[in-house]
């Protein structure tokens, strides 16, 4: 039996409290896609988030949302530091994995067919992908401490990228009290040789041109322009976060202070108390590594594209617009009922979404927010939104973080049979290149919800207004 939702407006609506929620539920959706959500498991998640202690707020949805361990992909909530809870499965499995984008100074349509291949095969040659798939260092314990303290500043710092980077970076590329002690011995394994690595299936790489540009004055203060050649970079913390999340589930099983709940998946924990302690400074160096490796991902990508097209640094300017998390817990100082309160804001499938003169902004955004990068999937297009005031009081300042799932993996390969993705992509001027084929079949455009409903959910509900859409051209996936 599925819960009943109470519309509120043309893309909301209301999942009132009942039973044991100790809030309400609020759904962003439209009239296409609320079909979806009422289908899979993601109310009941909803209902759950919102029967946990100390939550602040609504326990929300966002348009792109399907049923995830715990919170669904999708989700948000807040909570209170003394009352509340940290929830490994309100973070996710794969700790910051998260987006970043970096414009070009070239011309998308300056690249002919051949050379747009040949960009295909560099970036598919020189980026190690797949699951479990090692890179080219291998990090001793000294390195990988300081990686899981020092975030992207460390790949920075060691001639993977440009010390501006930093400032496009949510929270400059490194969450603070990381500490590498609380990351089991299994885990630093797991990742040691996984820095600068793409990982599987739905993390990708992707050459894009701008093909539309909805506020001029936002584009131009993300460097952006109509037919500008730009690259998507879609990846995580790989192995060492996985292990964090599976880690924590287990020893929060075992733990006297554990939170439990009806769905045990959302077994949480005090931000206070020891286990609670432990994971958020488990959960911080991995979004650290995850942040690095997003860089060391950079670093490689640049180095492809300039040698492929035997451009200069300078010459081809692939600069960051901007880097976000979307599998992340952070204390954010939010204001409820007109009084500024710190809260544990869960963000599981979402994007952080500032909006203007928000503090942590960096100063060429100071007079747009925080550009809200939305990928859609690798036939369609994505979107470059812009947070805003109203998302900093009706979502705690949290948009969607992509088009989100229609089709499980199992009914997209289904789905799939007997056709060829890559040759259909090609039809539509995609070039796409994958470790292993059952990837472009789960991953296919199909598996996908339709983005363009996403970004005009967000910008009609006033939470991220759209700036502008990229068209993919070379998509590399795991
Ligand atoms: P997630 O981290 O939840 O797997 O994915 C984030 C979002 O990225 C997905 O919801 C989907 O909309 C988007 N996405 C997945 N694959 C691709 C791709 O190959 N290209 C683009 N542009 N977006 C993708
Ligand atoms: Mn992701
Ligand atoms: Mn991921």
């Amino acid at each position: 039996d599925q819960p009943a939702l109470q519309r509120l407006d043309a893309h909301r609506w209301l999942l009132p409290r009942q039973g044991k929620m100790r809030t309400d539920g609020l759904i962003f959706s439209d009239d296409e896609l609320i079909g979806a959500v009422r289908a899979d498991g993601t109310l009941q998640q909803v209902q759950a988030m919102a029967a946990l202690p100390g939550i602040v707020g609504p326990a929300m949805a966002m348009p792109d949302a399907h049923q995830g361990y715990g919170f669904p992909i999708g989700g948000v909530a807040a909570f209170d530091p003394h009352a509340g809870v940290v929830s490994p499965g309100g973070v996710g499995y794969d700790i910051n994995c998260g987006v970043r984008l970096l414009r070009s100074k070239l011309v998308a349509a300056d690249l002919n067919h051949q050379q747009l291949t040949r960009l295909a095969d560099a970036l598919a040659a020189q980026i190690p992908a797949g699951v479990g798939q090692g890179g080219a260092k291998r990090l001793d314990d000294r390195q990988l401490d300081r990686v899981l303290t020092q975030g992207a500043a460390w790949a920075v710092n060691n001639g993977h990228g440009q010390a501006t980077d930093l400032e496009f970076c949510e929270s400059n590329g490194q969450i603070p009290l990381a500490d590498p002690d609380q990351v089991s011995t299994h885990a630093r394994n797991r990742g040691r040789d996984q820095l600068g690595t793409l990982g599987a299936g739905n993390h990708f790489v992707e050459l894009g041109v701008v093909e539309l540009v909805a506020d001029a004055d936002a584009a131009q203060a993300f460097g952006l322009f109509p037919g500008q050649l730009v690259l998507w970079i879609h990846s995580g913390s790989r192995g060492l976060g996985h292990q964090v999340c599976d880690d924590y589930l287990k020893r929060l099983r075992q733990d006297k202070d554990a939170v439990h709940s009806p769905d045990s998946q959302l077994i949480a924990a005090s931000p206070h108390s020891p286990v609670g302690q432990s994971y958020l400074a488990a959960m911080a160096a991995s979004a650290n590594f995850a942040f690095a490796n997003r860089q060391m991902l950079t670093h490689l990508a640049r180095q492809a594209i300039g040698q492929t097209l035997q451009i200069s640094p300078a010459n081809l300017g692939l600069a960051l617009v901007y880097d976000v998390a979307h599998n992340i817990a952070k204390l954010e100082t939010h204001t409820v009922h007109n009084r500024q309160r710190q809260l544990w804001v869960h963000r599981k499938g979402a994007t952080r979404a500032l909006g203007p003169n928000h503090p942590e902004l960096p100063p060429r955004y100071a007079a747009i927010g925080q550009p809200v990068l939305t990928p859609g999937d690798m036939g369609r297009a994505s979107y470059v939104l812009k947070g805003s005031h109203l998302a900093e009081t009706l979502t705690f300042a949290s948009s969607a973080h992509g088009a989100g799932r229609r089709l499980s993996r199992a009914k997209a390969k289904h789905n799939a049979k007997g056709r060829d993705i890559s040759a259909e992509l090609a039809q539509t001027n995609v070039i796409v290149r994958a470790k292993a084929r059952a990837t472009l079949a789960e991953e296919m455009p199909d598996a996908y919800k339709n983005v363009n409903n996403i970004a005009a959910i967000m910008q009609n509900s006033g939470v991220a207004p759209i700036v502008a859409k990229t068209r993919p051209l070379v998509c590399i996936k795991g």
